[in-house]
């Protein structure tokens, strides 16, 4: 199958005629690669069990790890969900946005969507383009990451194509996606939530809706045991991996800049915070440094991770050193895609 990549331009019409086209595809039950404020979504209609069973294939995924439902607006839930107060509570503060909520499914949603679960979870996205492909398909759309399975998330078009080539018809290139990292996903439980997965929604800025937020134990746990029950079945998996062996860093900075001076070889990475940048001397030839972004900057960091795992993937890299983040406010998404590349091997110096 040949795979085109079309741009969004901001030209009214040219745009519409790309989100009709793509609207064409899901409806016939085939998949299109969308962009999402999150990251780039590889979407079919939820309501078709074939399209589901064509993500999964095309992601190598396996099938008991759910799929999130987008809808284009909060109330569309209804369609395929029992919705309740908490749910309106959250989505009139967040979406559209990068949150997803898990809710009892209604019959409608197959099977194959939600990996045999009676949970289905439902997002509404912020980009402009995803939103008027679900309205203009008429279906809401399963959508999980556009990448191969296990590899770093897609978050602009190239990445798609990369993962996706010869395996769909239609990729929607609509830039660099401006948050990096996916969704924060929910579950509601007695009195508030629980996160399944942290994303740019922080614990905070969940507290400002609903009074308890517990974070899964699986979020910042470093080993999750193969069979180990996860709340969130993605959990389980070892996930957001280049093909380069990361050596995960617990240290304070000038110690981690030490360190991977002194280690650094040939063929090998490091991501550096951009202020210590400056204090990284006597490399060996033939090694690369990454701006991960600034220290303090989570949402930075968030947004660049996964382009650089995949660029040290380009360059063929053995070895990437990264320094753990701390695991806080919005520097939990970052710890999290971090211990899971690092399938939880973390070095304390
Ligand atoms: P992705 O589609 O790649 O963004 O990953 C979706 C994440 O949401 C995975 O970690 C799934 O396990 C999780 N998820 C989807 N549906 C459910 C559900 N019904 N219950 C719990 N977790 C879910
Ligand atoms: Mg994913």
């Amino acid at each position: 199958m040949e795979t085109r990549i079309e741009k969004i331009t901001g030209n009214r019409a040219e745009d519409r005629k790309i989100i009709e086209e793509a609207a064409e595809i899901i409806k016939a039950g085939g998949l299109v690669a969308i962009p999402t404020e999150t990251v780039y979504g590889l979407a079919g209609s939820a309501l078709m069990a074939e399209s589901a069973r064509k993500i999964y294939e095309a992601k190598g995924r396996p099938s008991d790890n759910p799929l999130i439902v987008h809808i284009s607006k909060p109330e569309e839930a209804e369609n395929i969900a029992y919705t309740s107060d908490i749910y309106y509570r959250l989505a009139e503060r967040f979406m559209p946005g990068p949150l997803t909520v898990i809710l009892p499914k209604k019959d409608c949603v197959p099977d194959s969507v939600t990996g045999g679960l009676d949970t289905v979870a439902v997002r509404c996205p912020k980009n402009p383009v995803a939103r008027a492909i679900i309205k203009a398909s008429g279906h809401p759309l399963a959508a999980p990451s556009a990448n191969t399975s296990g590899m770093p998330s897609p978050t602009e078009a190239e990445h798609v194509y990369h993962d996706m080539k010869g395996k769909i018809p239609l990729i929607i290139d609509g830039g660099k996606c401006s948050i990096g990292v996916e969704s924060t996903v929910v579950k509601p439980v007695d009195g508030g939530v629980m996160i399944l997965r942290p994303g740019r929604i922080s614990v905070s800025m969940l507290k400002s809706v609903v009074d308890r937020v517990e974070v899964a134990k699986a979020v910042t746990d470093p080993e999750i045991a193969e069979g180990q029950k996860a709340e969130s079945p993605g959990m389980k998996y070892r996930h957001y991996s280049p093909k380069a062996d990361i050596i995960l860093i617990d240290s304070g900075h000038d110690r981690f800049v030490s360190y991977v001076c002194e280690n650094i070889k040939k063929g090998e990475g490091a991501l550096i915070t951009t202020e210590y940048l400056g204090k990284i001397r006597d490399l060996p030839e033939g090694c690369v440094i990454f701006d991960a972004g600034g220290t303090k900057l989570a949402s930075e960091r968030n947004r660049r991770i996964f382009s650089i795992l995949r660029r040290a993937d380009d360059l063929g890299l053995r070895r990437l050193y990264i320094q753990l983040p701390p695991s806080g406010g919005q520097f939990l998404a970052l710890y999290n895609r971090v211990i899971r590349a690092a399938g939880g091997k973390i070095i304390k110096i």
